[in-house]
C-alpha cells in the first residue's frame, strides 16, 4: 500500500454521503527536538528519510528538555530551511503563562509554522500554576483569538489546530464520556484534527472512532502509531502515557528469546495493529519515529507505505 493509494472507506462521519473518498492515506511523523550535542549527520540523515514519505507534516514535540519550546523552535527553523517538509509544533499550557505563550506562537509561525498541536502537557508536581492555562481547551481557544487578530499573515487566514484524543482514556479522566466531551468542547473551539496517544490494540482505536462520531465527533481521528520494538521499551512507554501492556501483546514478546526475534514479533504486530486500522476506515497515519530512521523505515515497508526508494 503507498500513501498515495487510497485508504478503504472512510471513517462514517456524519457527512460522508456528500464527501468525496480520499485520494490518499495522510501520513505524518512525530519528532523530538535532538539535544545540543547531537550528530548532526544522524539528524540529516533522519530528515532526509522522513522526507522521501513526502508527509503531509512533521509534528516536532516540545518539553521541559528541549528548553520548551526553545529545541522545538531550533529544530522547525531546520526542518524549514532544509526540507521541504511542513511543521506542525507541539505546544503545551505547561510552558508558561499566557502571555508567554503567545509569545511562543508568534515565534513559531516566525519559525515557518502553519500547525499547532494544542495539548495541556503533563501535570507538573504540585499541580498546574495559577495563573497558567488550565486545560488545552483554552489554548485552542487562544490560537484561533490570535490568528483571527493576524488573519492576513496565514494562508487563507486559518492555522491547522490540532489537539490529542486517548483511544484507551486518559489517566485522569473519570469515564470515557468524559473522553468525548472534552474532544467535543476542543472540535466547538476550532480543533480541525486529533492525534490520538499511543494504543495496543486496533480495537481500542477502532471502537472510540466509532463512538466518538456517534457523540457527534467529526474531526479526523489520526491514530499514533508506536512501533513496539521490545517490551521495556512498552511498558515504559505505557507507564509514561498511563496505559497498561496488554496480556496478548505481552505474551507474544515475551515468548522472544532473542532480542532480533523480540524485534521482529513486536514490529510485526505494529504493522498489523495498523494494516488493520487502515482497512477499519482510519484516515491516516502519525508514526512516532523516536528520531529513528530505520525503524520507520522498516515499520512503514512492512505495513506497505513507500517512498521515493521504491
Ligand atoms: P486536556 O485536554 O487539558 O485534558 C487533560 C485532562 O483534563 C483529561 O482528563 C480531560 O478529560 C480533562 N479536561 C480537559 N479539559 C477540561 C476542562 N475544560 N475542564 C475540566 N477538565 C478538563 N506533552 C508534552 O508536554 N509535550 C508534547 O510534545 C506532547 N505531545 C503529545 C502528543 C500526543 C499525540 C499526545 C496524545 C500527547 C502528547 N503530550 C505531550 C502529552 C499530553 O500533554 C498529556 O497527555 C496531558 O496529560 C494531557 O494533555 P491534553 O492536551 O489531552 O489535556
Amino acid at each position: 500500500m503507498s500513501p498515495r493509494l487510497s485508504a478503504s472507506a472512510p471513517l462514517d462521519y456524519e457527512s460522508e454521503e456528500e464527501a468525496p473518498a480520499p485520494e490518499r492515506l495522510a501520513l505524518s511523523f512525530e519528532v523530538i527536538p535532538p539535544r545540543h550535542d547531537a550528530d548532526a549527520a544522524k539528524i540529516d540523515r533522519l530528515l532526509e528519510v522522513l522526507e522521501s514519505y513526502h508527509p503531509d507534516y512533521i509534528a516536532v514535540t516540545s518539553s521541559q528538555r528541549s528548553g520548551w519550546l526553545e529545541g522545538t523552535a531550533a529544530f522547525i527553523e531546520k526542518i524549514s530551511q532544509n526540507t521541504s517538509m511542513r511543521p506542525l509544533a507541539h505546544l503545551a499550557c505547561t510552558a508558561g503563562t499566557r502571555d508567554e505563550l503567545i509569545g511562543w506562537i508568534n515565534r513559531l509561525v516566525d519559525a515557518g509554522v502553519r500547525g499547532l498541536l494544542a495539548l495541556r502537557g503533563d501535570l507538573p508536581e504540585g499541580g498546574m500554576p495559577e495563573h497558567y492555562l488550565q486545560h488545552a481547551d483554552e489554548l485552542v481557544r487562544l490560537i484561533r483569538q490570535l490568528e483571527s487578530h493576524q488573519a492576513a499573515r496565514f494562508a487563507a487566514g486559518r492555522l491547522a489546530v490540532s489537539v490529542a484524543c486517548y483511544p484507551s482514556g486518559h489517566a485522569e479522566s473519570k469515564n470515557e464520556d468524559e473522553d468525548f466531551d472534552v474532544l467535543l468542547n476542543k472540535q466547538r473551539l476550532g480543533a480541525d484534527f486529533a492525534i490520538t496517544q499511543l494504543f495496543f490494540d486496533a480495537e481500542d482505536f477502532l471502537r472510540f472512532a466509532q463512538r466518538a462520531k456517534l457523540a457527534g465527533v467529526k474531526i479526523p481521528l489520526i491514530p499514533g502509531i508506536m512501533p513496539m520494538t521490545s517490551l521495556r521499551r512498552l511498558e515504559r512507554m505505557g507507564q509514561l502515557s498511563g496505559l497498561t501492556v496488554p496480556e496478548r501483546v505481552r505474551n507474544q514478546l515475551a515468548a522472544a528469546t532473542t532480542p532480533e526475534e523480540e524485534y521482529e514479533i513486536g514490529m510485526e504486530l505494529t504493522a498489523q495493529l495498523a494494516r488493520t486500522i487502515v482497512a477499519g476506515g482510519a484516515d491516516g497515519l502519525h508514526i512516532y519515529t523516536h528520531n529513528n530512521p530505520d525503524i520507520t523505515q522498516d515499520l512503514l515497508s512492512r505495513i506497505g507505505v513507500d517512498n521515493d526508494d521504491h
